[in-house]
């Protein structure tokens, strides 16, 4: 996702024994915010869509997850979207030949996220905070303590999608990582 983010601190350290219930704690705070948002005006509108953008940093947890419901669903249609070359327009650009790489899951035969459900809190975030704003301007406000939650974010150890799979840390999927 093509972001401007406020600065983040790496953390290479592994995770202490305390991180799942750190990590079950910060997606219930989370969940909160994310059901204070003004979503109605997000149906049937993909302008996000654009901005689905490759090089963004996901957490360990959030890397599992994207496995665990790639591992439900027909390996085909998994194959047929991560299988997709994922070159795209530069958002925004004039020039159709300036390019960038989209997210593996970006499922862009069909426009839509592949992964929706279990998607990253950047993506969850995306046009409802006033650093990731709605591409058109269509949300009318959002939550106030959304920078208090991405900070705590920041905390949690995280790395690209192939950032895991090189480390094999985030538990690569059979045939995921093979189009990373
Ligand atoms: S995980 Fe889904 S919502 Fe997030 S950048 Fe990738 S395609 Fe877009």
């Amino acid at each position: 996702m093509l972001t401007l983010l406020p600065m983040a601190h790496a953390n290479p350290c592994t995770p202490p024994a305390s991180a799942h219930s750190d990590w079950e704690r910060f997606l219930a705070r989370r969940n909160d915010l994310t059901s204070r948002m003004a979503l109605s005006v997000c149906n049937g509108c993909d302008q996000c869509g654009g901005r689905c953008v490759d090089g963004f940093t996901v957490t360990r947890a959030e890397r599992e997850a994207a496995n665990a419901y790639l591992d439900t669903l027909p390996e085909a249609e998994v194959a047929r979207v991560l299988g997709q070359t994922k070159i795209i327009p530069w958002p925004g650009a004039d020039d159709p030949d300036i390019t960038v790489t989209a997210c593996r899951y970006r499922d862009l035969e069909n426009g839509r996220c592949f992964i929706y459900p279990v998607r990253p809190t950047v993506c969850r975030l995306f046009g409802h905070t006033s650093w990731l704003p709605c591409p058109i301007e269509a949300v009318p406000d959002v939550p106030t303590d959304a920078p208090e939650l991405w900070s705590d974010y920041l905390a949690f150890e995280r790395r690209t999608w192939n950032g895991w799979d090189e480390s094999n840390g985030g538990n690569a999927a059979d045939g995921d990582a093979a189009f990373g």
